[in-house]
């Protein structure tokens, strides 16, 4: 399609090996227990990036051990919260030192642009200085009013041992999205990335070692969902599986754990919505509708895959819509002009391109893109900047993840038409608003059913603030303190003073 903004195959030479990764299991680098290894092809190139030990129980158990080991002995979970902070902020530095690295591995696997990868590392180090700021601040409180000869203290304790599963969309920043929460409230780790993208959280674990975390209290074991995260998920001796990903598999680690009752917090899907008043500053809401829709290929929890605009805007919207997207550029991730690069596996594009033509079947009606996209010189995935009209709120690309660079348009007459249409969804991740009406806003603000509400913006974040979904995008928060009390257990200490108590048995 030649009207579209397309990068051809940059000059960035593909590294000469694959990265080698293996399992970190108390404090050594060990293939698996069987030899087992996969390899993961880049999505953009079309090359073995990464050659990966393919755990399998007995590694799971060996990690399980060791971190259960570490946190049991204390060296690390009664350490003070100055020596953790200490810690945290020597690999923060060391985040930054290698940043270049980790971007590059990132972008292979994940075939994210470079550019996004560099932001998202600068990003990540930040989450590793915050949480290390958060390690000083945990405390619990007190109770000095409950009779003269009585004192209750409340404690603030880690949970202990702490399952980590990530997914492929932002492999660095959502790991330290949690192991730095955890580590700052001294908790120890198993950790298993997506087996798309294992290379940055080994990278992770080598700066972890680097920094002088003790042996067993990080531990990254590679491999699939099964056998790795279930056996993660099910161990007797893991306190808390902390999740990312879809929320089919969040629901099934839910039913796992429960055979231990252990705490499990989700970070799932999401259907977000941003609503477009006719009073809003078009050309922000429409610049940020391309952005929410296309960054990271829509392969984004937090895509802005559902517009829903007003009906007397709605053609202005989609027009102006539709001539922005054809600027964006897609192409080769490893040119640094990119912002699109490649959709993760062909199997996830098939996915991508079954929503467009059940969407066209429907009745919507396509206005831009809606097939796979040729890049000149790469062998890889891609899918063209989609953009479709006429989208009612029962069909499935009104309701289900397209994870995919694909934007559905609604339109509304009243906010609470609006505010009906956001909260048709099972998921309940994040929502936007654009309008000039500080009330509008407000109003929209409390009766969305979402964790975050944006308004005239879209997808700012910060560490200070939590992240997390409602409905079936998830439950309990990351980042923010939220972020630390999630790895948190509460426990009462009631003391009597002096010698008070009345006997029972007089
Ligand atoms: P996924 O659910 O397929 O996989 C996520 C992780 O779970 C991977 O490491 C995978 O190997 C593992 N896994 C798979 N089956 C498992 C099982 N039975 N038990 C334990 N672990 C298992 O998700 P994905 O495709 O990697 O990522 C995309 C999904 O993640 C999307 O739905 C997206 O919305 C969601 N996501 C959510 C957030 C958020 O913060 N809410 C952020 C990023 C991604």
């Amino acid at each position: 399609m030649s009207e579209l903004n397309v990068v051809s195959l940059s000059e960035a030479q593909l590294p000469a090996e694959p990265f080698r990764a293996r399992h970190l299991i108390n404090g050594e680098w060990q293939a698996s227990a069987d030899g087992a290894t996969f390899e993961r092809v880049s999505p953009s190139h079309g090359k073995v990036v990464t050659i990966a030990g393919k755990g399998g129980p007995r590694d799971v158990d060996a990690a399980v051990f060791a971190a259960r080991k570490a946190f049991d002995k204390g060296g690390w979970s009664r350490t003070s919260g100055k020596e953790r902070a200490t810690l945290l902020l020597k690999i923060a530095d060391l985040i930054d030192r290698e940043r270049e690295r980790i971007a590059f591995h990132e972008t292979l696997e994940s075939g994210k642009p470079i550019s996004q990868a560099m932001a998202e590392i600068e990003g990540a180090s930040d989450l590793w200085r915050f949480a290390a700021s958060l390690a000083r601040t945990m405390h619990g409180d007190s109770h000095n009013s409950l009779g003269s000869d009585m004192l209750g203290v409340v404690l603030k304790e880690p949970i202990g041992v702490v399952s980590m599963i990530t997914p492929w969309n932002f492999p660095f920043l959502i790991v330290s999205q949690k192991l730095p929460f955890a580590l700052a409230a001294g908790c120890t780790a198993v950790i298993k990335p997506s087996e798309m993208t294992p290379a940055t959280t080994v990278i992770l674990g080598e700066l972890c070692m680097e920094a002088g975390v003790p042996a067993g209290v990080v531990n990254i074991v590679l491999g699939y969902g099964d056998p790795v995260g279930t056996a993660m998920t099910t161990d007797k001796r893991v306190d808390m599986v902390t999740f990312t990903g879809s929320t089919g598999v969040g629901k099934a680690i839910v039913s796992a754990a429960s055979g231990t009752l252990k705490k499990v917090s989700l970070e799932l899907g999401g259907k977000n919505p941003q609503v477009v008043f006719p009073d809003a500053d078009l050309e922000s809401a429409i610049d940020a509708i391309v952005f929410g829709v296309y960054f990271n290929a829509g392969e984004c929890c937090n895509s802005g895959s559902r517009i829903i605009v007003h009906e007397d805007v709605a053609e202005d919207v989609i027009a102006r819509t539709v001539d922005l997207s054809r600027q964006v550029p897609f192409g080769d991730p490893l040119d640094p002009s990119t912002k699109v690069g490649a959709i993760i596996t062909a199997d996830h594009q098939g996915k991508i391109e079954g929503y467009v033509r059940d969407a066209e079947q429907s009745g919507a009606d396509i206005r831009l893109g809606g097939e796979a996209l040729d890049v000149p010189g790469l062998s890889g995935q891609f899918y063209q900047p989609t953009v479709i009209a006429n989208v009612q709120s029962n069909m499935a690309i009104a309701r289900e993840e397209v994870f995919g660079p694909v934007l559905s348009v609604l339109t509304f007459k009243t906010l609470d038409e609006a505010i009906e249409l956001v909260n048709d969804a099972d998921y309940g991740l994040s929502a936007g608003v654009w309008s000039d009406n500080v009330h509008t806003c407000l109003e929209f603000a409390r009766r969305a059913r979402a964790g975050t509400v944006w308004t005239n913006t879209w997808m700012d974040g910060f560490p200070e603030l939590p992240f997390g979904g409602m409905k079936e995008s998830g439950q309990g928060r990351e980042l923010g303190k939220y972020g630390l009390e999630e790895f948190l257990e509460v426990k009462t200490v009631t003391m009597r003073i002096g010698r008070t108590r009345a006997p029972w048995v007089s």
